[in-house]
């Protein structure tokens, strides 16, 4: 093996780095590997950089920590048959549902599979606003779908106001004013 040469090409920012650039990762791989394969450690420690060729591995080097382009995983806690990333740094993609380029940040990328354990295969794949329109959509199709179940009758003032409130927002005007009148009446009551 030769440490002379830089041909780790750190994922994060694209240069060509030596090993011993490679400080932080290399404590963490082997961190990992003492304690997932105590009797063949020694074996693997030989190998261990061969690791940083792979391009699925995600790691980065001690320079994209130092200045914070990147942030460590804590790989004990994530949720994966494959290997855990090492690493965290932002990453640009298209939203799927406006096509408009959004960064998906390290900061969500760690709270994503250390907070919420998803697994390392989920990726954001539409922007922050159009996550939240989609999320709103399927809290009012919930809720709408929760109300109708009732008979209009047995309705709150605050559910029918809540209706025509979903109506609304899903640009449902027929059924909003139907709701409002509802509410109106019962107002009257
Ligand atoms: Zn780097
Ligand atoms: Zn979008």
């Amino acid at each position: 093996m030769n440490t002379k040469t830089n041909n780790y090409k750190c994922p994060c920012c694209s240069k060509l780095r030596y090993k011993t650039e490679l400080d932080t990762v290399l404590s963490m791989l082997q961190d990992i590997h003492k304690k997932e394969y105590p009797n063949t450690y020694k074996e693997i420690k030989k190998n261990i950089v061969n690791m940083f060729h792979n391009a699925d591995f995600l790691w980065a080097c001690d320079d994209c920590f130092l200045t914070g382009k990147a942030i460590k995983s804590i790989p004990s806690i994530i949720e994966t048959s494959d290997y855990p990333p090492l690493a965290y740094f932002d990453t640009t993609k298209e939203c799927s549902t406006c096509k408009k380029e959004f960064v998906f940040s390290k900061g969500e990328q760690k709270f994503w599979y250390e907070n919420l354990k998803f697994t390392i295969h989920s990726k954001a794949k539409n922007c922050v606003s159009c996550r939240e329109i989609i999320r709103n959509q399927k809290h009012n199709n919930q809720r709408l779908a929760e109300l109708l179940e009732k008979e209009s009758s047995a309705l709150s003032l605050a559910q029918i106001q809540e209706m025509a409130n979903i109506y609304k927002q899903l640009g449902n005007e027929e059924k909003m004013n139907r709701y409002l009148n509802l509410a109106k009446k019962h107002k009257a009551k």
